[in-house]
């Protein structure tokens, strides 16, 4: 790989590696942009064919990770990393205690988390050689499952989107179909029918939508008919990549909006969507909650403090939708633009 085109394709700054072979531990920290504070974003640990792919993952990743942080208004940058699981037998423990003093010799410039392939327990391995970890356990002051904080912003995008397109005040007898009820998914239903909101729900796992049905009245389409169904809201919340040229034109929804990460196969989904009428509330905008609240345990950990926070994507939501209508540019367009701005703004201080 030629790093450092890649790194001037990306706008990069900074792309850390570090080798121990003792441990096996083969990381890269890539720091998108620290001009909002210092960067902040998960670990992932999984196999990766060639090194290449993996210096790919952790740009393409940090990158977002700026995006979204400085959207949601936090103090932080964009980063990411990635260690490359090794094919062999290896110790979880010495890798990721190793791992922990990496972060260490960065300062505090890289804030790490969970992402793919990591959990709780290394997160607390990682805290023994540094502080500058989040998503540790509650007991020990950590922030615990982002989940609910993802589903609340969520709905209150989505509230954002439905005062916008459909002019209605509240979310009653406004019908959503929930593609995927994972984590996020299924607390989403919760935000959703406790506001009176009529819900469809697909998931390759049956268990999953039955629970929604049970819980929460939700109807159950197959995941192949869930993008048609006829409805308010599309809410992807499964995988990445679900509006492509097989989805979009099946779409019957007015609204798209849900809590996948980089639900637009290319960027020219989004303007086909625009083109098509269809509001699409940007997914690093939307999905933000998560982020919010581990932001939070960085300062010292308040649930109340997350919650007043992740309730403000309402008016981000809203403004994108605003300023889309005025500009007659797609709402995707309009979310990196706001960013950019802040980013500049934030430059010239
Ligand atoms: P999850 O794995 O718990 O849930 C995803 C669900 O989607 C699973 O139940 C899975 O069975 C289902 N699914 C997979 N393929 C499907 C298909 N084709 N059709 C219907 N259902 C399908 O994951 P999650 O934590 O709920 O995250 C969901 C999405 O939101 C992901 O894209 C994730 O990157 C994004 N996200 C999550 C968070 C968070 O706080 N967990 C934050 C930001 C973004």
């Amino acid at each position: 790989m030629d790093v450092f085109s890649n790194l001037s394709k990306y706008d990069y700054g900074e792309v850390h590696f570090k080798l121990d072979k003792a441990t096996q531990l083969r990381a890269i920290v890539a720091i998108h942009d620290s001009r909002m504070g210092p960067a902040l974003g998960g670990c992932r640990f999984i196999e990766y064919d060639t090194d290449d792919d993996a210096i790919t993952d952790a740009l393409r990743l940090a990158r977002g990770m700026t995006y979204k942080a400085a959207l949601a208004g936090l103090a932080h940058g964009g980063g990411k990393s990635v260690i490359i699981r090794p094919k062999r037998h290896f110790d979880r423990v010495a890798l990721f205690r190793a791992f922990g003093r990496f972060i260490e010799d960065l300062r505090g410039h890289y804030i790490t988390a969970e992402d793919s392939g990591t959990g709780l327990e290394d997160m607390e391995i990682i805290r023994t050689q540094t502080k500058n970890v989040t998503g540790i356990d509650p007991s020990h002051g950590g922030s615990g499952d982002p989940s609910p904080f993802t589903a609340l912003g969520v709905r209150r995008g989505i509230e954002a989107c439905v005062k916008f397109k459909l002019g209605k005040e509240t979310l009653k007898g406004v019908h959503v179909a929930v593609q995927g009820v994972g984590h996020v998914g299924y607390h989403l239903c919760k935000e959703l029918h406790s506001a009176g909101a009529t819900l469809t729900v697909a998931d390759v796992d049956k268990l999953k939508s039955e629970r929604a049905k049970r819980d929460f009245g939700a109807a159950i389409t197959n995941i192949d008919d869930v993008a048609k169904v006829e409805c308010d809201v599309f809410a992807p919340c499964a995988l990445g990549a679900g509006l492509n040229d097989t989805t979009i034109p099946h779409l019957r929804a007015q609204i798209v909006a849900g809590a996948a990460n980089n639900q637009l196969a290319e960027p020219r989904h989004g303007d086909d969507l625009h083109a098509r009428g269809i509001l699409y509330a940007p997914d690093y905008a939307i999905n933000a909650g998560g982020l919010v609240n581990v932001a939070q345990e960085v300062k010292g950990y308040d649930a109340k403090a997350s919650r007043e926070r992740t309730m403000q994507i309402y008016d981000t939501i809203y403004e994108i939708c605003d300023r889309s209508k005025r500009l007659g540019a797609p709402t995707y367009k309009v979310a990196d633009i706001m960013v950019e701005e802040k980013l500049a703004a934030a430059a010239r201080k």
